[in-house]
């Protein structure tokens, strides 16, 4: 997980976002106001419970990094001094789910969000991030994205949802029943109903030109930067704030939870929390899952030390204490084993946590300023002097 999340680091810094560190408890109106009080999450996923300060304050633990990013945007007046602003925060987050493989009911994600950026050169480019995090992690993934259009056009596309939930009434499941009126969007986002959804109106035919004509230059420019992509006119997200842009970017070996990605525009959440009208597009990368898929392709990185090291009595670990720091300083990992087990109980625990190398020291080797450099992936051995340890372990493992 750690090694997901120190990739997104690096690539959201090489992306010239700047980290933000948001709280684990809120007040729960903040998420009623922001992820929206037809949301999965408001409705029954959070965790919210009330406080015994004096006010009865009803609080929740974070189901999602967003709306905390963005009361602190509003909250420093950012919107109004310096709108043009790129945050990425990471942690965990808490949802009242079913736990199964990659459904967790504390989970970790790892979010960015990009405020004062109307534009579609910005929705792609960070698709493009994301694409360089899969690259770089060697993960094949799917991109599908999708428009859910704007203010002007989503009521057409949601009045006509609506008409189609109607019609089908007998055939959809209770939570979409609640939806028709009150979240249509989410007749599509519905995990029961899938096949039916398939005959839904489509987003597409519902946008305004302006929306129309987003969509595609943000095709065009992830298509230029070679981001291989599918539209799926039926991806709708989640939560109520999003606006133009919506995409989910799937891995495979998760099964039913394949989703590794979401994220979209959400142009009126700035407004809509209180602050000025500023447009918003941002993504949360499910880092459990990333990591599984990860796992399931065989990719990912072995957390095997170089070495362990191995002084045969009290004299000798004074010499392989500093051999060991040595080492390390050159980068590698490296164990210290216990002094006072024999030689061929620490050659199982070295091959145990799988070093490649067991750096063995007696009083022998001491006297002579030598190690014994055993090769346990090749069960070779040959002496080095000690001062040539780091770097014939080091030559050994690039080659
Ligand atoms: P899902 O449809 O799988 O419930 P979601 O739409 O609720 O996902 P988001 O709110 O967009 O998910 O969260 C972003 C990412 O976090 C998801 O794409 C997924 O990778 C991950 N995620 C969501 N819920 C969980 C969970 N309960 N356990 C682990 N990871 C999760
Ligand atoms: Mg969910």
């Amino acid at each position: 997980m750690s090694f997901v999340e120190d990739r997104a680091r690096e690539i959201a810094q090489r992306h010239n976002f700047s980290e933000i560190r948001i709280p684990l408890l809120e007040r729960i109106d903040l998420f009623v106001r922001s992820t929206g009080e037809t949301s999965d999450i408001v409705e029954k996923q959070m965790y919210a419970f009330v406080d015994r300060d004096e006010a009865e304050t009803t609080v929740a633990l974070r189901p999602e990094g967003t709306p905390s990013v963005v009361r602190a945007y509003i909250e420093a007046g950012l919107d109004r001094s310096a709108p043009e602003q790129r945050f990425f925060y990471s942690g965990p987050v808490f949802r009242r789910e079913r736990p199964q493989k990659g459904r967790y009911r504390q989970f970790y994600q790892f979010g960015v969000e990009v405020f004062g950026r109307a534009d579609a050169a910005c929705d792609a480019d960070l698709l493009i991030m994301i694409d360089d995090l899969c690259r770089d992690l060697r993960l094949p993934v799917r991109f599908e994205i999708n428009s859910i259009g704007c203010k002007d056009c989503r009521p057409a596309f949601r009045a006509a949802l609506i008409a189609w939930g109607r019609s089908h009434w007998d055939e959809l499941c209770d939570d979409c029943h609640n939806r028709i009126e009150r979240n249509p969007l989410r007749l599509l986002d519905c995990k029961i109903d899938v096949k039916l959804a398939e005959s839904a109106p489509s987003s597409l035919d519902y946008l305004c030109e302006a929306c129309r004509a987003h969509f595609g230059v943000v095709q065009e420019l992830i298509s230029a930067a070679g981001v291989k992509f599918l539209v799926n006119p039926h991806l709708v997200r989640g939560l109520d704030y999003y606006s133009r842009t919506a995409f989910e970017v799937t891995a495979d070996g998760l099964g039913a939870q394949s989703t590794v990605v979401g994220g979209g525009r959400y142009d009126g959440l700035v407004e809509a929390m209180g602050g000025s009208s500023v447009p918003g597009i941002g993504f949360g990368i499910g880092v459990d899952r990333m990591a599984l898929a990860l796992q399931a392709a065989g990719l990912a990185p072995s957390d095997a030390p170089d070495a362990a090291v191995i002084a045969m009595g009290p004299a000798a670990m004074r010499q392989a204490i500093v051999v060991a720091r040595d080492l390390r300083a050159s980068k590698l990992k490296v164990e210290l084993l216990s002094p006072e087990r024999k030689l061929k109980a620490l050659l199982g625990r070295a091959s145990k946590i799988g070093a490649r190398f067991a750096v063995i020291i007696g009083d022998d080797e001491l006297a002579r300023s030598v190690v014994q450099l055993r090769d346990l992936k090749h069960s070779s051995q040959n002496e080095v002097a000690v001062a040539d340890a780091p770097r014939a372990i080091a030559a050994a493992l690039a080659g």
